[in-house]
């Protein structure tokens, strides 16, 4: 099942042409215009940053996304167009794999092309989310100018701790966006709230195998594992909707919707992720990576030394 990034440039998607991508770049660029403009960012931020995102057009770059600090008050986001591509050809896959809204038949084109655009941008949303996040948690203090997303956790142990902090604001962040497309999404496919919002848990757990698809197959060799970084990810979605009207659906319900995904993601990857089929090993061991966050977060004081408000 491993993704052979060489096979990435020969993608059908590639061969579109500039107008295309223009396109697409457009869209991106009004969609984070909409996220991250300046009166946005003021409302949940202590003071302002600009954030400026371009694009990696070369064709020869890893598939990646990064964010680079010029100085303390302006960074750079850059979304590789491999990473795009990348995300295109799977948005398509999700659909014509029947991995979301399966019900839905594949004949109707418009509404399948719509479907996968739609994952498509959340992915997107939630890519640079995570960027955004390392900027606003304070990650740069005490770790010099750069985070890529992608990235294999090298032997800095803290890094770790690190991504699991960007990916849980993201999601936090990704979902309160997420929930405001739900009634476009609703008239598109004519499901309940609740079916909605257990596709886009599908496409997020997607978003993650997909990445290990690229690191390699032997994904219960890395730490957190595949599988804890989608739980808590799950976690964070949970998160993101306590307290909070976000959708029109009791929490009790959205807590065992995100239960129920982890749970069939489980069975179906069971093998690739976790080979020995050690649940309690592996649960034990999500229990100690969350108490070592938990350690971190008090050590690191990133919840006090965050920009968000
Ligand atoms: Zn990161």
């Amino acid at each position: 099942m491993k993704i052979d990034l060489n096979e990435i440039g020969n993608f059908d998607v590639c061969k579109f042409d500039d107008r295309f991508w223009n396109h697409i770049l457009k869209n991106i660029n009004e969609l984070n215009n909409t996220i991250f403009n300046e009166d946005e960012l003021s409302k949940v931020l202590k003071y302002k940053v600009k954030i400026n995102f371009s694009f990696f057009r070369n064709i020869d770059n890893e598939p990646n996304a990064f964010v680079e600090k010029t100085n303390d008050t302006e960074y750079n986001i850059v979304l590789g167009k491999k990473l795009i591509i990348l995300l295109m050809q799977n948005a398509y896959k999700l659909v014509d794999n029947y991995y979301i809204y399966s019900d839905l038949n594949r004949k109707q084109i418009d509404l399948m092309h719509n479907i996968s655009q739609i994952s498509f941008y959340v992915w997107i949303d939630f890519i640079c989310l995570h960027e955004l996040s390392h900027i606003c948690r304070s990650h740069f203090k005490d770790n010099g100018k750069y985070f890529k997303f992608n990235k294999e956790v090298d032997e800095i142990h803290n890094n770790i701790f690190y991504e699991m902090d960007a990916d849980r604001f993201a999601m936090i962040m990704a979902t309160r966006v997420f929930s405001a497309l739900i009634s476009g999404i609703k008239m598109l496919t004519n499901k309940s709230d609740k079916e909605i919002i257990k596709n886009y848990l599908i496409s997020m757990t997607y978003l993650f195998d997909l990445f290990f698809l690229i690191e390699g197959e032997n994904k219960s060799s890395d730490h957190p594992s595949p599988l804890q970084r989608i739980s808590f990810v799950l976690t964070a979605f949970c998160e993101s909707i306590k307290n909070k009207n976000l959708f029109q659906v009791e929490f009790v319900e959205l807590d065992n919707l995100a239960n129920s995904v982890y749970e069939e993601f489980v069975l179906k990857h069971s093998e690739e992720y976790e080979p020995n089929n050690n649940y309690c090993e592996f649960a034990k061991e999500s229990q100690v990576i969350l108490e070592q966050y938990n350690e971190f977060l008090k050590e690191t004081k990133l919840n006090e030394n965050q920009l968000f408000k």
